[in-house]
């Protein structure tokens, strides 16, 4: 049973945040995941994904996001999200909460154990810890 919990304010803005970055930047097969990570400092770093042609070589946005943060020398991250922005031909007018696929909960869980993911969970938004998202993860078995 994962363990959850509930939405806090400052996660709803990371997730305006989220919305807002992709929101500006949505590019159809090129930009339509928007991520947003808040640093322990309280600063929110937000950024879109990176779609290739060759799908498997897609940067996901939690990694850029990721990315940018450190890049400006901010590195302890305390919550992050993802949001998708729906395609023209959806019959959809707002982003929605995405959980981290594989690859980004194991990056996210390399860059802080305690990092808390906000996901969709039984029908509403919550807050879990990373390590939630990911049991024996791979590096982890010597300990
Ligand atoms: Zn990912």
């Amino acid at each position: 049973m994962l363990q959850v919990r509930a939405l806090e304010s400052k996660d709803y803005k990371l997730i305006k945040e989220a919305e807002k970055v992709i929101t500006k930047n949505y590019k159809y097969g090129r930009h339509h995941i928007g991520a947003a990570v808040r640093t322990k400092s309280g600063t929110i770093y937000a950024a879109v994904h990176v779609e290739a042609n060759v799908g498997r070589i897609t940067v996901c946005g939690e990694a850029m996001a990721i990315g940018k943060a450190i890049s400006e020398g901010d590195s302890e991250f305390e919550t992050i999200v993802a949001v998708a922005h729906p395609h023209p031909h959806e019959d959809i007018d707002q982003c929605w909460v995405v959980t981290p696929c594989g690859m980004c909960r194991e990056l996210i869980s390399d860059y802080g154990e305690d990092t808390d993911v906000i996901i969709p969970y039984k029908g509403e938004l919550v807050k879990c810890n990373i390590m939630e998202l990911l049991p024996e993860k791979y590096g982890n078995e010597r300990e």
